[in-house]
């Protein structure tokens, strides 16, 4: 839990703040940006949250990596908003929230669907999470974008028994167990509306993941920049080979997705496959220079 004795200088009074062990990871700036703000390299709340807002601001608490986030109110509330995870994106996609120190604060998802649940990367365990999604049907298959997000998801296959799949190149003797390794860069079908696509660059054996040709699931392959108002990719956090990632983005022109679901920052949706397609082309060039 956040230490009050150790909030920061930066935090404006009031129930919400932060404390110093923030590792700026950015979950709770687009969780909740009228709430937290980055100053001075870690997030201090800046705003404190009233009505919706304050929902927002407990969600992300509770989704901090590293328990930086404090609440000075009631505890009922807290208690009452721990308890609504996974969070409900949009169909019957979720956000899991509960991100994990061991994936640098990266999110995760949940896929409820008739054939079978998916999980998409791993929130750190949670007993609430695990709850909240048996009581949804469970998980039939544990999906990982690449080596870094694997956080907990070993616990969670204890309670679901769900096979786990990643890409070979992206094994190490930590994860040598997971039942499911691909290799090559065929496309792999897991289902009829679900899609494997291998995109190697920010690791060798990076994959995402797209369901319905709407929903990308992206990892830390591409995520969405505020600053640059559109679609990038992390060039100083390339842990393989940012050419061969180009490569692979403009591989990604050939499908139709509307969203993007990131491992780091705010997911980001275009109206339409067409607007989708020109964001890419905006990161591609972006890349290049
Ligand atoms: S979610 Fe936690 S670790 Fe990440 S930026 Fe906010 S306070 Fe810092």
């Amino acid at each position: 839990m956040a230490n009050i004795k150790n909030k920061r200088s930066q935090n404006v009074e009031g129930n919400f703040y932060v404390d110093q062990t923030c590792i700026d990871c950015g979950t709770c700036y687009w969780m909740a940006p009228k709430v937290f703000e980055e100053i001075s390299g870690m997030s201090a709340v800046t705003t404190q949250p009233e009505f919706k807002d304050e929902k927002r601001a407990m969600e992300a608490l509770f989704s901090c990596p590293t328990n930086s986030i404090g609440y000075a109110g009631q505890r009922v509330e807290m208690r009452r908003v721990s308890k609504t995870f996974p969070l409900l994106i949009e169909e019957n996609v979720f956000h899991n929230g509960y991100h994990s120190e061991n994936s640098y604060g990266a999110a995760s998802y949940f896929i409820q669907r008739e054939n079978g649940n998916i999980l998409v990367d791993s929130p750190r365990y949670s007993s609430v999470i695990s709850k909240n999604i048996a009581d949804q049907g469970g998980v039939s298959l544990q999906y990982l974008t690449h080596r870094d997000d694997v956080a907990d998801t070993d616990l969670y296959q204890k309670n679901f028994q769900a096979k786990r799949l990643m890409h070979k190149d992206d094994i190490s003797e930590k994860t040598n167990h997971f039942e499911i390794q691909l290799e090559g860069q065929d496309d792999y079908p897991i289902d009829n509306d679900l899609l494997v696509i291998p995109v190697p660059g920010h690791t060798k054996g990076h994959t995402v993941l797209l369901y319905k040709e709407k929903y990308l699931f992206t990892g830390d392959h591409l995520a969405f920049s505020k600053n640059l108002d559109h679609l990038y990719a992390f060039k100083t956090a390339c842990w393989y080979d940012f050419k061969i990632q180009i490569e692979s983005m403009e591989k990604l022109l050939n499908y139709d997705f509307t969203h993007v679901l990131p491992g780091h920052g705010a997911p980001f949706k275009a109206s339409t496959t067409s607007e989708m397609k020109e964001q890419l082309r905006k990161c591609i060039e972006w890349m290049k220079n």
